[in-house]
């Protein structure tokens, strides 16, 4: 165990971040985090309630009203987050384990997030210098100047999932941070561990104190509590569709301006002339990676008759190669489900296929025995017989699971593929340009990956479509998605 994060994971009470300072639940009320590999406890946490979350956007709130950060000069404040990066790059190794033990994603994973979330880091301290606004002719008749400047939107409750916890905070925190926005952000109480520890690197990077705070607790109190409250500009949300709706509903009562990362049910579509042994292990991960729990996850799978009965048992073979167990080891390549409520959730789908017809072609039960047992573990799951109007074809079900569909018409399986509320990412599988391009201009999603399957990157815009959500993130303009555009008018003589 590296020894910076034992302090996390041994089991004591830990305190959150308000105004620079670690501090308890005003009610003194915790609860628990576990490790889902083995069912320990980590550590116990503030469960903040409305009263704690007042304190944080008040320190906020001063923060960015009265300054230093909102006045600061980009150059200085670049060089704060440069600094934040460079504690994150050299400390990755032990936010990749921290994370693992956390959530219990493979080790593997983890570290192989580093270039994206230092990349990331550093991408949006660049973007601190790049801000600007415009210059515009109007045609009013006298002297008159017009010219636009773009302001930092202000107090942004940021509210973020458990399935990759330090990439979350970084992304979300990163972007509000290079407009020149304060912060509460409350992590997922799943997995809250890696924010604590980011927050203080930001401190210690130079950060001045209440210009990010790092709540605890659970959705229904604390990040409820943030939707609602006046002194928050802005949401900037990524987790499930309901509870995006339920953050629009709240959100309307101050008009705050709100960004949503919701969830998917990604088509991947493989053609007959596809590259197989490319495809093959990139339709399986698409589905499989994270054990499914990836909100972009290929989980609609449809494949050419010509290559489906080929395809489907070089993706059974592919699953069972894959080694399922404990984050920490090494070889893992599936760690186990988050939390007892999602292994519910995804074993109650095993179920639901089931009931409908389809066929469990592998996988679909939970796995208990030996080191299995304490942990939330499921198999990677292939679904077959799949009709795309059955449930498991339509609804997320954030595990490792995939609904295998064949189709003989390209026409007809572009309109299955836009046949979900969602739309955030979608695949092609083809060796035929034509047939991927057509493809992409016609699956609605946010984002297409042809002939690959996931990839990310800080300069490149990610986000949905329809019930996915609204807004991008990532990208040079994901900043204007926490600036608000003040025009000035200017009569001289
Ligand atoms: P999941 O089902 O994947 O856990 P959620 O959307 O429930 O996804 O959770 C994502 C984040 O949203 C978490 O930080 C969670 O605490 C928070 N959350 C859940 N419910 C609410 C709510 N009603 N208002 C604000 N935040 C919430």
């Amino acid at each position: 165990m590296p020894t910076a994060i034992e302090r996390f994971v041994r089991g004591s009470d830990l305190a959150m971040l308000v105004d620079g300072n670690p501090v308890h639940a005003v009610s003194g009320q915790t609860f628990e985090s576990l490790n889902p590999a083995t069912g320990a406890l980590l550590a116990r946490l503030p469960a903040a309630d409305a009263a704690d979350v007042d304190l944080a956007v008040r320190s906020a709130r001063r923060a960015f009203d009265e300054g230093p950060w909102s006045s600061m000069k980009p150059y200085d404040r670049q060089r704060i987050m440069l600094r934040f990066a460079d504690l994150v790059e050299a400390r990755h190794e032990d936010l990749a384990v921290l994370d693992t033990l956390d959530m219990g994603a493979p080790i593997q994973r983890m570290r192989a997030n580093l270039r994206r979330s230092v990349g990331m880091a550093r991408f949006y301290a660049g973007l601190t210098t790049a801000l600007r606004g415009e210059t515009i002719a109007n045609s009013i008749p006298g002297n008159f100047q017009t010219h636009t400047t773009r302001e930092p939107v202000g107090v942004v409750g940021a509210i973020v999932p458990w399935n990759n916890p330090h990439i979350a905070f970084i992304w979300k925190v990163g972007a509000a941070l290079a407009a020149g926005c304060t912060v509460v952000i409350k992590p997922a109480e799943e997995a809250s561990l890696s924010a604590l520890w980011l927050g203080e690197m930001l401190l210690e990077a130079g950060l001045p104190d209440g210009v990010v705070n790092v709540v605890t607790g659970f959705g229904e109190t604390a990040g409820a509590a943030l939707t609602v409250h006046p002194g928050v500009d802005k949401i900037a949300f990524t987790g499930s569709t309901a509870t995006g709706q339920a953050i629009v509903r709240a959100a309307a009562g101050t008009l705050k301006r709100v960004t949503l990362e919701l969830g998917g049910k990604s088509p991947n579509i493989v053609f007959n002339d596809a590259d197989l042994d490319l495809a093959v292990p990139g339709a399986a991960m698409a589905a499989f990676t994270n054990s499914g729990q990836v909100c972009s996850a290929g989980t609609r799978l449809f494949v050419e008759r010509g290559v489906y009965d080929d395809f489907v048992s070089a993706m059974t073979a592919y699953a069972q190669s894959l080694s399922v167990g404990n984050g920490l080891d090494e070889g893992t390549q599936l760690g186990p489900l988050v939390s007892q409520t999602q292994l519910e959730r995804v074993t109650d789908y095993f179920e639901v296929g089931r009931q409908e017809g389809a066929a469990v072609h592998y996988g679909g039960a939970r796995l208990t025995s030996g080191d299995y047992a304490n942990g939330y573990f499921v198999p990677p799951t292939i679904f077959t017989q799949v009709d795309n109007e059955m449930r498991v074809a339509r609804e997320e079900i954030f595990g490792p699971v995939v609904s295998v569909m064949a189709f003989d018409d390209h026409d007809a399986v572009l309109r299955q593929a836009n046949a979900s509320p969602f739309g955030l990412g979608g695949g092609v599988w083809t060796n035929d340009l034509s047939k991927a391009t057509r493809t992409v201009d016609a699956l609605r999603t946010g984002t297409v990956w042809v002939n690959c399957y996931g990839q990310m990157d800080p300069a490149v815009p990610f986000g949905g479509y329809r019930m996915s959500g609204y807004g991008r993130e990532g990208g040079v303009q994901h900043i204007d998605e926490f600036l608000e555009t003040k025009s000035v008018w200017i009569q001289t003589r």
